[in-house]
């Protein structure tokens, strides 16, 4: 089969190599397509520490099953798989809490488990158990399914922070997360969102996709602060959320939120990118900053849901379609914020 396998920090090559076989118990799927996320993006830029090489990146996959060792999941069926699989037994797991599994492993991260980025993936018994693997009914483009993991990853921080009915929101970034918290914060009643985005580009993108109060400014940009302002009798925003990975603009979320407001950071800073937050604002004006991370299976299936339902368009998110060969190429976008979001599609 063809895959594209990653030898090292911007070594991508697409090579054939041996098909898998069907694990006892397990599948063997097609690839219908797979998203490219910004972690691959980091991992193929050597900027992941658990990295293994040679792998198969991947983790956003919608595939049909083409061999299958287990009667649950019937040959021909279409499925939408999201990487992370919880151990079910540790601490966090048996709470509820499978997203902070201790022992958590995951498909295509390069970690261990080759992903989708190939044109046959299997998967073992344990991993259909314990992990994300959600039919897609007929009549549903798999294409379109590929937007629900990263969409498990920002209902998992709306949910952990109660986002609910809000006045007005921040998000600051218009990428792939900004724009799917901007949808899901609609979705569950929010009034109003403004994305900040400091790229002209990627802020043009986001309006044609049809993203609503985009506004090409940064998070330190003084307009921004003045319209959220404006827009809320001098108070500042209910939340705003961090959907770039900057640490200033983390700073900055401090002084754009209200008495009594709600900051998420959501994705990782690397260390010299690092600010120094006013810890004062968060103790005088009751701010509470949240972490967010990941999902578990069974927010993965209301995101997915989401999805199926038409609840949330994924054809406003996906703005570019690659062949497995370009996957590089795709990559090179994405650094050049020439993309929502980016899937390679298999023939
Ligand atoms: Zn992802
Ligand atoms: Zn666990």
């Amino acid at each position: 089969m063809k895959a594209a396998v990653l030898y090292g920090a911007e070594d991508l090559r697409c090579e054939t190599v041996d098909t898998p076989e069907c694990p006892e118990g397990g599948i063997l799927i097609r690839t219908i397509a797979c998203g490219i996320c910004g972690s691959d993006l980091r991992t193929y830029s050597g900027g992941s520490s658990k990295a293994q090489y040679p792998s198969i990146s991947g983790h956003e996959i919608a595939g049909e099953i083409m061999e299958s060792k287990n009667k649950n999941f019937p040959v021909g069926t279409k499925l939408s798989i999201a990487p992370v699989i919880p151990c079910g037994k540790c601490w966090y797991c048996k709470n509820g809490i499978q997203n902070q599994c201790d022992s958590m492993r995951m498909i295509g991260t390069a970690e261990g488990i080759p992903g989708g980025f190939a044109e046959y993936v299997s998967f073992e018994e344990d991993m259909l158990e314990n992990g994300c693997f959600n039919v897609i009914p007929d009549g549903v483009d798999p294409v379109d399914t590929v937007i629900a993991e990263t969409a498990s990853s920002v209902l998992n921080a709306q949910i952990q922070t109660n986002i609910v009915m809000e006045d007005l929101i921040v998000v600051i970034g218009a990428g792939t997360i900004g724009c799917l918290h901007s949808e899901i914060a609609a979705i569950r009643g929010t009034k109003e969102v403004i994305i900040a985005e400091m790229n002209p580009e990627k802020a043009q993108l986001a309006r044609r996709q049809g993203f609503q109060n985009v506004y090409n400014l940064s998070s330190s940009d003084p307009g921004l602060k003045e319209l959220v302002m404006r827009k809320t009798e001098g108070r500042g925003a209910d939340t705003v959320i961090c959907a770039c990975p900057v640490g200033q603009a983390q700073a900055d979320a401090i002084s754009l939120v209200r008495k009594r407001g709600k900051v998420i950071f959501f994705g990782g800073i690397s260390q010299k990118s690092a600010a120094i937050l006013d810890t004062n604002a968060i103790h005088y004006k009751e701010i509470t900053v949240y972490g967010a991370s990941a999902y578990s299976p069974e927010v993965n299936r209301r995101a997915l849901n989401l999805v199926l339902s038409g609840q949330l368009d994924a054809k406003k998110f996906i703005t570019n379609r690659y062949p497995l060969e370009d996957l590089t190429k795709g990559y090179e976008d994405m650094i050049q914020g020439k993309m929502i979001k980016g899937v390679v599609v298999f023939e």
